[in-house]
């Protein structure tokens, strides 16, 4: 009889610990649509959260496909962390069978870290889905210019202190120490790309401005006839002729691009492709937030040199 009280004993109290330890132990699930923004979530929640991603570095962010899994991810989810500008928009869609209150539009676990950011290449005149252009609000890669990690990570830090309040201070305080790291490595990258500083590149896909004026270097022009719109003859004949002129060097494309057309205008103008990490895990070792921007420095930086 008195062993099975003490059994029953260490039951209750292994319950009871279970119940007490589990609410604080239990990590804020964050869902973020694309991989910068799942690196810069955790930068800010740190142990706190558990952040998954719906899409890949390597992939065109624009078009993604809806698939169950995304929606499994966010009927789990506290939070919703979103490009904005049109980039991310897919989302939508995936939200609608996810049935989760948290990350419906309007509620207070989504996060859109495009506020404040300065929006460059805002088309002049009115564009729409309909007319095929993927930038309808301007540009919407600013996650590739490190040196608007201060305005994602603060959007994120109010994202996630709205869901969590009690834990704003250590959001903060992550915050603060991820941008302490980044000081160090911009000096460094602003280093290097000194000596290159006023070279004109050519993109494939524009999604580079932002990186680009970070650095002081020149966008002469796209191999994409409008953003998402795949080139017609005579816009490439158009640009190598350009490039030619203005002593163009290198060509950037991302791991989505069309390689062999890179390849193919960037040798008939004598210039050299370079394929850069579009996002996080866009390339082979660019597998955290620092680790891409810095393979691009690196990596552009040695392209321009003479
Ligand atoms: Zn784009």
């Amino acid at each position: 009889m008195r062993r099975w009280i003490f059994a029953l004993f260490a039951i209750v109290a292994a319950l009871t610990l279970t119940a007490a330890g589990a609410p604080a132990a239990r990590k804020l699930r964050v869902v973020a649509t694309i991989p910068d923004l799942k690196a810069l979530t955790e930068a800010v929640g740190g142990d706190l959260v558990d952040v998954d991603t719906l899409s890949r570095g390597t992939v065109n962010a624009h078009e993604m496909e809806v698939r169950p899994s995304m929606m499994l991810k966010l009927r789990k989810a506290d939070a919703l962390v979103e490009n904005g500008l049109e980039l991310d928009m897919w989302v939508d869609v995936a939200v609608q069978g996810a049935n989760n209150a948290n990350v419906v539009r309007g509620a207070p676990g989504v996060i859109d870290i495009s506020r404040g950011i300065s929006v460059l290449e805002v088309p002049s005149v009115r564009v729409d889905r309909s007319m095929g252009d993927v930038h309808p609000l301007g540009n919407p890669h600013y996650s590739l210019d490190p040196g608007l990690a201060p305005i994602i990570t603060q959007n994120i830090v109010d994202g996630l202190s709205r869901v969590a309040p009690e834990h704003r201070t250590t959001f903060e305080h992550n915050r603060q120490v991820f941008l302490g790291q980044l000081d160090q490595h911009m000096a460094e990258w602003t280093k290097i790309m000194e000596p290159v500083k006023g070279s004109k590149v050519v993109v494939y896909h524009p999604q580079w401005i932002y990186f680009l004026a970070r650095f002081g270097l020149l966008e002469a022009g796209w191999v994409e006839d409008r953003p998402g719109i795949p080139p017609s003859p005579q816009h490439l004949v158009r640009l190598v002729r350009k490039m030619k002129d203005e002593g163009v060097k290198a060509l950037i494309y991302a791991p989505w691009n069309d390689q062999k057309l890179a390849t193919r205008v960037a040798e008939e103008a004598g210039a050299k492709t370079v394929l850069l990490a579009q996002m996080v895990g866009g390339v082979k070792g660019a597998d955290s937030y620092i680790s891409a921007i810095d393979y691009n420095v690196k990596t552009l930086a040695k392209a321009l040199r003479p």
